[in-house]
């Protein structure tokens, strides 16, 4: 299995390191060519959704992407990730990769005060760490994507097929249930 890490900006090394800790092989994709080498999975971090959203553009990585994922690519988006994935994005009239039927909030938890530390129950995980910075949270699901947990009645983590969001960053934390679900999915990819 190899899974690759989107290292365009972010918290994309404390992804690396926890696929190190299981023992997963990865890769960054920076550009254009990184995208040839073959990959299972794609890990797309925290940061700024808008400065990811146009390097994607510029470096060209837009179109491969989306169309890889749209045909099946199992892809993991936490916080900044969530956004490029989302569908709609209430408080923002841009989208980006767009392929996951979520209406994101983007700053949900407002600018400065927006960072917090909790427990809540994950879907077929149980109770773990939940960490947010400045994150979104998701307004609704439609279609086939389904809520997977909640802290205060906002949805922080849904999935879609093979297409799976987290509002808080599970990079940060000591369990590794998250990623290991993710690495899952790519194990059992569905068609
Ligand atoms: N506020 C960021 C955005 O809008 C997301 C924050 C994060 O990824 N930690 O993209």
């Amino acid at each position: 299995m190899q899974i690759a890490v989107l290292a365009l900006q972010g918290a994309f090394i404390e992804h690396e390191q926890m696929l190190q800790r299981l023992g997963v092989p990865s890769f960054e994709i920076r550009n254009r060519e990184d995208i040839e080498k073959p990959f299972d999975g794609l890990i797309i971090p925290g940061g700024e959704s808008t400065v990811q959203g146009k390097l994607l553009r510029e470096l060209e990585l837009f179109e491969p992407l989306q169309e890889m994922i749209a045909a099946g690519l199992p892809v993991f988006g936490t916080c900044a990730g969530l956004l490029l994935l989302a569908k709609e994005i209430r408080n923002d009239d841009r989208t980006y990769l767009a392929t996951m039927n979520i209406t994101a909030v983007r700053n949900a938890y407002g600018r400065q005060l927006g960072s917090f530390h909790t427990e809540a129950e994950f879907a077929e995980i149980g109770l773990i760490p939940m960490t947010f910075i400045r994150a979104p949270y998701i307004e609704r699901v439609f279609g086939d994507a389904k809520a997977l947990a909640t802290v205060d009645d906002h949805i922080v983590a849904a999935r879609q097929g093979n297409q799976l969001v987290c509002a808080f960053h599970p990079e940060l934390e000591d369990s590794a249930s998250v990623h290991r679900l993710f690495l899952n999915m790519v194990q059992n990819r569905q068609v």
